[in-house]
């Protein structure tokens, strides 16, 4: 029986084996395509996600990785740059909730109990949130066998250690985390010819202001198109931040499932 944990990658009998295990349980990486400036590639938020969640699945038993969702909500001038930037593709919230409710919806009719969607993309959660929320609502309205569905963005199981590592003079925080220090490291260790170090630009974290405006005022996103920059990162934090996560990630699954 193959071991790869991606169901994209499997035939169906092999998954219809792999979901009746005991205690099978499936992960559901969720991002979007997103300009992150000049030296990272608009997939970014669909590679993490789906990484994290292929190195998590590979040291559970009965653990398999779902498809990508590969397009989200729209990018916010606050976390992402903004939807006005060209190369980023932004969905409306109904489309994300439509498919994270179908998405639930489908892996309960293949008796899949166990679900974990890992976001990669900040603008997704709440949606992400409602999707399974409404897909849950009706599981149990219409009494039938209810899965137990996590969701979590995996930049929230980085360590305080590993924090202090990556941002020696202060961490801004992760909403203007966008195309800065910790996905660049990331995509460094893990997709090093998609990163272009070259054109990475030196400018301090965006200072936007308290509110949000529509039509958006584009002088407001720094003109690389990311809010941090992503100078000084390196392959070797990447490797910092995929164990920190990994491990975070597997514990609260073991936490909450096993
Ligand atoms: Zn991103
Ligand atoms: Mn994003």
């Amino acid at each position: 029986m193959s071991t790869d944990v991606n169901i994209t990658r499997l035939d169906a009998f092999t998954y219809r084996e792999r979901i009746a295990q005991e205690g099978a349980l499936v992960l559901i990486p969720v991002g979007t395509i997103e300009q992150h400036g000049a030296h990272l590639p608009l997939g970014t938020d669909c590679f993490l996600p789906t990484l994290v969640a292929e190195r998590v699945a590979a040291g559970l038993d009965a653990a398999l990785v779902g498809p990508t969702v590969g397009l989200g909500y729209k990018s916010q001038q606050h976390s992402g740059g903004g939807n006005h930037i060209l190369g980023t593709l932004g969905m409306d919230a109904q489309t994300l909730i439509a498919t994270v409710h179908d998405l639930v919806r489908e892996f309960a009719r293949h008796g899949v109990r166990n679900l974990v969607f890992v976001n990669g993309h900040f603008e997704n959660y709440q949606f992400l949130f409602e999707g399974v929320d409404l897909a849950v609502r009706e599981l149990q309205l219409a009494r039938r066998e209810v899965p137990q569905v996590m969701m979590l963005s995996y930049w929230d199981f980085v360590s305080e250690e590993v924090i202090a590592q990556l941002y020696p003079e202060g961490f801004p925080g992760w909403a203007v985390e966008h195309g800065g220090v910790m996905e660049t490291a990331l995509m460094l260790e893990h997709f090093p010819d998609l990163v272009r170090m070259e054109r990475v630009m030196a400018h301090p974290p965006a200072d936007l202001p308290p509110y949000a405006l529509l039509p958006v005022d584009p002088s407001l996103t720094p003109g690389s198109g990311c809010l941090s920059s992503a100078v000084g990162a390196t392959a070797h934090h990447g490797a910092l931040l995929t164990s920190s996560i990994v491990a975070g990630v597997t514990a609260s699954i073991r936490e909450r499932y096993r």
